[in-house]
């Protein structure tokens, strides 16, 4: 298994722990070898120096009185030095031949070195030659080399420490840090499709935690708006299914019970066919909503004459109109240019015109008017003299199985669907729906759609 493989395998806290640690052990390493090398030359280049004026010391009182070099050792403190006149010895102090020093010299004078004496103790060697003499000074090394030694000591002990200090801190930030994901987690857990309405914990917005609490959220906010959608749709449609089936249900019992003649059997057989081509009409509604919802029907994009459209359209409802001796009109700017579906639109048109026929009442007016608005748009308006539609109902009546006066509209014939499909029908188009209206004061509504482009 990789390093890598293995890497992954650890929660992210764990993981973030171990990377600051081995981010953080490489620098402090880097800083204590820096450290101990920098401390390391400094002293040698100090212990050198020192050595270097010891040399100059001894060359000057060779020069100038040679009698007196025994002196250095008893009145300056320099214990470790010796001067050769040619190969002469000319003065030898007593710790040099002690320590044996002479043998860290060879046969021409080098630069400062350290030597170690047979006896184990290392000392820094420096030599200076003139014009038939050489001097060789050496000083002991034990006091720098116990110094490095402390602070080798304290680095050893003072690392680790830190390491250690630096992971467990790591470890209970990265554990803070991480908290709104683990609650976040356990709140998730909980979330089930009957209890959508609960939410994740908000945390702090300015944060990369929160904002994802906060899209998973909105993304929690859709599904729950979907879901419910989904169940009173599917409750609504169960509902409305139910009503002509029971309606056949008790007509069919009631004939069974008694011994009805021929006639009575046809008026029995035509009102269970009536319920049947309701159910008909509603299960072909429900077809098509659920196909325009599953993207199935794919709108073509066709330059229409709006105002032919509503023409064909007025003249197939007319008949409806008459019966209720309606004045039916149409108002158009001929011709209106719209890129759209003709199929699909049609079908918006029939339900908002059949709806004004059928809430308005007898002798009223229905006006269908196509017009341009410049630049781009244009507009189908149906307008009728029906009781309007109070201002609280307006939000809904594009909803699925919405009625104002559920009553009224179940016995003139609607599911409640006609204007979810007329709002379907232009926004599929790349159009919306619009609705204008008042208690009492008739209705307007329009569809606006793009105009077509002028090639
Ligand atoms: P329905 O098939 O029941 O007519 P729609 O979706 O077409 O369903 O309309 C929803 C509701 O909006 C209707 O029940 C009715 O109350 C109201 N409505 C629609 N069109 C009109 C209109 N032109 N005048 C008054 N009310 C209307």
């Amino acid at each position: 298994m990789t390093a890598t493989s293995t890497m992954n395998r650890l929660n992210i806290r764990v993981r973030l722990t171990l990377w600051h640690a081995g981010v953080l052990a490489l620098i402090i390493l880097a800083f204590s070898v820096g450290v101990f090398c920098l401390v390391s030359v400094g002293l040698y280049r100090d212990l050198d120096r020192s050595l270097g004026r010891d040399l100059a010391a001894i060359e000057k009182v060779y020069r100038a009185e040679p009698a007196e070099l025994n002196e250095l050792e008893s009145e300056i403190g320099i214990d470790y030095f010796e001067v050769l006149q040619e190969t002469r010895v000319l003065l030898r102090t007593s710790g040099w031949a002690r320590e044996g020093l002479g043998h860290a010299l060879g046969a021409t004078p080098a630069p400062p070195r350290s030597w170690t004496t047979a006896a184990g103790s290392t000392f820094r060697v420096a030599e200076a030659a003139g014009s038939g003499f050489r001097i060789a000074v050496a000083v002991n090394e034990e006091p720098v080399t116990r110094s490095l030694v402390v602070l080798a000591a304290m680095l050893a002990i003072g690392v680790p420490c830190a390491l250690a200090l630096a992971i467990a801190g790591g470890y209970v930030l990265a554990g803070r840090m991480l908290a709104p994901i683990s609650a976040m987690t356990a709140r998730a857990r909980q979330i089930t499709a009957e209890s959508l309405n609960e939410r994740l914990p908000p945390g702090n917005p300015a944060d990369e935690f929160g904002q994802l609490s906060a899209v998973i959220n909105q993304a929690l906010a859709r599904v729950q708006r979907s879901f419910e959608q989904l169940r009173r749709f599917t409750a609504d449609a169960s509902h409305e299914l139910r009503t002509p089936l029971t309606a056949m249900r008790s007509v069919g019992e009631v004939a069974m019970q008694s011994s009805l003649d021929p006639a009575d059997y046809r008026e029995v057989i035509g009102s269970m066919l009536e319920e049947v081509e309701r159910l008909t009409r509603l299960v072909e509604t429900l077809l098509a909503l659920t196909r325009a919802d599953s993207g199935a029907i794919k709108p073509a994009r066709e330059s229409v004459d709006l105002a032919a459209l509503a023409a064909g359209v007025a003249s197939q409802l007319a008949v409806l109109s008459e019966e209720k001796g309606q004045h039916l009109r149409l108002v158009a700017d001929a011709p209106v240019d719209a890129t759209c579906d003709p199929t699909i639109l049609s079908q918006g048109l029939v339900n908002l015109i059949h709806n004004a026929i059928k809430f308005t009442p007898i002798a009223g007016d229905v006006c269908v008017t196509v017009r341009k608005i410049l630049p781009a748009e244009a507009v189908i308006e149906v307008q009728d003299s029906g009781p309007g539609i109070p201002e609280r109902h307006q939000s809904y009546v594009f909803d699925r199985f919405y009625r104002v006066d559920s009553g009224r509209s179940r016995d003139a014939g609607g599911f409640g669907l006609g204007l979810a499909i007329a709002r379907w029908a232009a926004e599929a188009n790349g159009g919306r729906i619009e609705l204008e209206s008042a208690e009492g004061q008739g209705s307007l509504f329009r569809i606006v759609l793009p105009l077509a482009s002028v090639p």
